[in-house]
C-alpha cells in the first residue's frame, strides 16, 4: 500500500524562476529516463519479481523514485509557476501556459505526453536488472546537463541530490545483479550457438584508403574471437596490398537457416 506524507524528500527552493528552464525540468518529470518512468519501471519489475530479496530492493528503489518525482515536480512548478500570469513568461511554453496554466503535466520537454512504452520490463530478473543500470546512467547524465543549464542556486541543490541517488540506485542494482552470480553471458536458458558467438562480423570498413586498418581491441580481439570480414572486405583488403592476400580469417562461413556470410 502506499502512503503520502506532505513533506518533501528534499526540500526546493528557488530563487529566479526561469520557464525556460522549467520546460526543460519536465524531461525528468514525463519523459523517457526521468522519475515517473523510473517509479513504474521499477514497482512493477518489483510486483512481477518471485525473489524476495531483490523484490525488496525494486520495491524500495521503485518507492523512492516516486519521491523523486514529486521533488521535481515541485522544482518545475516552481520555475513555470509564473506562465499562469505572464504573457511574456507564457511564450516559453504556450501549451503550459495557455492549456496548464503555469503547472506541471506528466510530458517530456517537448510537451509529449509520458507513455508506459517508455517501461523495459521483461520479467527476466537478471535483464531487468541490466535495464535498471542503463536507465539510472541515463537519469544521471540527464540531471547533469540540467544542472549545467541553470544558475540558480536551489535548483541547483536539489539537481545535485536527484543526480546522485541516481549514482546510489545505480550501485544497488550493478550489486544485486552481481549477487546473483550469473555470467554476465549467460541470459536465460538456451545457449547461444558455439561458433557463431565468437565470431566478430568486420562489417564497417577501417582507416587507410582501402578502409584496411581495421580498429582491434578486446571487443573484436584475442579471449576466443574470431575475426571475420565481410566479403566485400576481402576484395577490398586484397585491393590494398596490390594483389590477394588472405585475410585473418577466411574459414568457411557457417550454414544453415538464417546463418549469414552464405555469399
Ligand atoms: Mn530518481
Ligand atoms: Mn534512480
Amino acid at each position: 500500500m502506499y502512503h503520502h506524507i506532505k513533506k518533501l524528500m528534499y526540500t526546493v527552493r528557488v530563487d529566479t524562476p526561469d520557464p525556460r528552464f522549467g520546460n526543460m525540468l519536465l524531461e525528468q518529470f514525463g519523459g523517457a529516463n526521468g522519475e515517473l518512468a523510473a517509479a513504474m519501471q521499477y514497482s512493477i519489475q518489483g510486483l512481477n519479481c518471485e525473489d524476495p530479496a531483490r523484490k525488496d530492493l525494486l520495491m524500495d528503489i521503485g518507492t523512492e523514485e516516486l519521491s523523486h518525482l514529486e521533488v521535481v515536480g515541485n522544482l518545475a512548478r516552481l520555475h513555470l509557476k509564473p506562465m499562469k500570469n505572464s504573457r511574456n513568461a507564457g511564450e516559453a511554453d504556450p501549451l503550459i501556459a495557455i492549456a496548464g496554466g503555469g503547472g506541471v503535466g506528466l510530458m517530456n520537454s517537448m510537451g509529449d505526453p509520458w507513455t508506459a512504452d517508455y517501461l523495459k520490463i521483461t520479467g527476466e530478473l537478471d535483464v531487468d536488472l541490466r535495464s535498471n543500470i542503463a536507465a539510472e546512467a541515463r537519469a544521471k547524465i540527464v540531471y547533469e546537463r540540467l544542472i549545467k543549464f541553470t544558475e540558480d542556486k536551489g535548483t541547483i541543490d536539489a539537481l545535485q541530490f536527484l543526480m546522485t541517488r541516481e549514482i546510489t540506485h545505480m550501485k544497488a542494482f550493478m550489486r544485486a545483479l552481481d549477487s546473483m552470480g550469473k555470467d554476465p553471458l549467460q541470459i536465460g536458458q538456451i545457449p547461444p550457438t558455439p561458433e557463431l558467438v565468437n565470431q566478430y562480423f568486420n562489417d564497417s570498413t577501417g582507416d587507410g584508403d582501402f578502409g584496411e586498418h581495421d580498429m582491434r581491441g578486446p571487443w573484436n580481439n584475442g579471449d576466443g574471437w574470431e575475426f571475420v570480414d565481410a566479403p566485400a572486405f576481402r576484395e577490398m583488403k586484397s585491393g590494398a596490398s596490390g594483389a590477394r592476400r588472405p585475410v585473418e580469417s577466411e574459414r568457411e562461413p557457417l550454414s544453415g537457416p538464417g546463418m549469414r556470410r552464405t555469399g
